[in-house]
């Protein structure tokens, strides 16, 4: 039996771990001859697997869980990732643009990039020798006068807990930035420590191959199902279409949900959202697309190679892309009506012209002639009741551990989500960072967790 096994009372549900005691002995019971058999129950049923861990989703967030279970647990804890597609060509964590920035208004949000950013300045520390191309800029978040004193407020909240930046005047701005047009700019946050972008594949990479040298094992396949026949408040099993069409069922201890944008979707296949009482709260997580375009410029006085991630009044963010004299450009929509379809991932270039361009020709007058030369979308996985994640333990079903809604800001936390949860199995809290405020109930208790600095 796991020696952590007890720990699972995700530090309020304390009537479980005697619960996921006698379900663990009686896994283990109907295991001791090993790993894959035909089910009587249903003969469809090509294998079965079992695990202590079954993560749902190996994209950042689900690897890293992985790689941190794995990391401090190792044989202790048996580990499968569950992904379908592991080319990951729709997953937000490839899609992303790799921005990392402590310029938020929760502290929990500044505690957990602050974490991010020191991971991916030290990969090597983590994964040996993988480096994940941190390009330290910084982030120049731009403010009207009416949105002044909340940046002011962010500021010092943020250099409080450690983040390192300061405000700067419109001529302050102009004298730091000479292409920056301060017309209708009251005060700009410029981030100099911990700022920057980085690959997000490279650290999707180590948290893969560190966590399978650890030990876990990452299972080619899509949740199909849970089985929820019984009523329980624990989940025992779920079942997965393989690559190669049969199915395979895994069972398993505890679940994990890192499904990105696809999490709400995943969760109502456990009557999340579709039962009664506690399980009629959704998992409030769905995919909205989010477009990202490539340009270059010949106009003059051009920000130039050390320029920070620039975002605008209105949220439009630009930064330079590569050593040539690329920029990538993107913003959300303005309202709810402005949401593309998320049907495929297909670029709409009408909104870069429309929502885009006229900005950033408004804030430098480089970028008055530009070249649209690459583009591409991906989505975020939204969290609709307060676009913030959602970490910790489901309030009804005892065994599963939510880890997704990152709305935009995911790759930057995943090191520190992924040590979060491991936290939860293997130490029943949070030890690193205080994240209970960021749980499920909040959802069931309509408590909202709003972060000012969304784009
Ligand atoms: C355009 C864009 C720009 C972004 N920029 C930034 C940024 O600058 N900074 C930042 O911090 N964040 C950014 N993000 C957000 C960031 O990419 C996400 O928050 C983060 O990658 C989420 O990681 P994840 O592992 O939860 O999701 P994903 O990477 O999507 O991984 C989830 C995985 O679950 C798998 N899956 C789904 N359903 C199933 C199923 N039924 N069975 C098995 N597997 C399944 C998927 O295949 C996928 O691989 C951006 C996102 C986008 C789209």
């Amino acid at each position: 039996m796991s020696k952590y096994a007890h720990l699972i009372s995700f530090g309020m549900r304390t009537d479980l771990p005697s619960e996921i005691l006698r379900s663990l002995t009686r896994i283990n019971a109907v295991y001791k001859g090993g790993l894959g058999f035909i089910s009587k129950r249903s003969m469809s049923v090509q294998s079965r697997r079992k695990c202590n861990v079954v993560v749902i989703g190996g994209g950042a967030v689900g690897s890293s869980t992985a790689y941190w279970l794995k990391k401090r647990a190792n044989r202790d804890l048996s580990v499968i990732v569950l992904e379908r597609d592991p080319t990951y060509k729709e997953a937000s964590t490839v899609l992303s643009v790799g921005g990392v920035r402590q310029q938020f208004s929760l502290p929990e949000n500044i505690q957990m990039s602050l974490f991010g950013a020191e991971f991916i300045q030290n990969s090597t520390k983590y994964f040996g020798d993988v480096d994940l191309c941190f390009r330290p800029h910084g982030y120049l978040v731009l403010s009207s006068e009416k949105c002044a004193q909340t940046l002011q407020e962010n500021s010092k909240l943020q250099n409080e807990l450690g983040a390192r930046n300061e405000l700067l005047t419109p001529s302050q701005l102009i004298r730091k930035f000479p292409w920056l047009n301060t017309d209708d700019v009251a005060l700009g946050c410029y981030g100099f420590e911990n700022e920057g972008w980085f690959d997000p594949w490279a650290l999707l990479g180590g948290f893969r191959s560190q966590a399978k040298e650890f030990g876990a094992e990452f299972l080619h396949g899509e949740v199909l199902s849970f089985d929820i026949s019984n009523n329980s408040e624990t989940l025992n099993s779920v079942t997965v279409k393989a690559k190669t069409n049969e199915t395979c069922v895994v069972d398993f201890d505890i679940c994990v949900l890192a499904g990105g944008a696809h999490s709400g979707q995943i969760a109502r296949q456990a009557n999340i959202g579709t039962g009664a009482g506690a399980l009629s709260i959704p998992l409030p997580v769905e995919p909205r697309k989010r477009f990202v375009y490539v340009f270059t410029t010949q106009g003059e006085n051009a920000p130039g190679p050390g320029t920070p991630l620039t975002i605008d009044l209105d949220g439009t963010y630009f930064r330079r892309d590569g050593m040539g004299s690329n920029f990538i450009t993107g913003r959300s929509p303005c309202n709810e009506q402005a949401e593309p379809p998320i049907t495929n991932l297909d670029v709409d270039h009408e909104f870069f012209e429309t929502y885009i361009w006229p900005t950033l020709a408004k804030r430098c007058t480089a970028f008055e002639s530009i070249k649209v030369c690459g583009s591409w979308a991906g989505y975020y996985e939204y969290n609709t009741f307060d676009e913030n994640g959602i970490i910790g333990p489901h309030t009804y079903y005892k065994n599963l551990l939510i880890a997704t809604g990152f709305s935009g800001h995911g790759i930057q936390q995943s090191p520190a989500v992924g040590r979060a949860i491991s936290e939860l199995i293997l130490d029943g809290h949070f030890k690193s960072i205080d994240l209970s405020r960021l749980g499920f109930d909040r959802i069931a208790s309509n408590r909202k967790m709003s972060e000012s600095n969304i784009y």
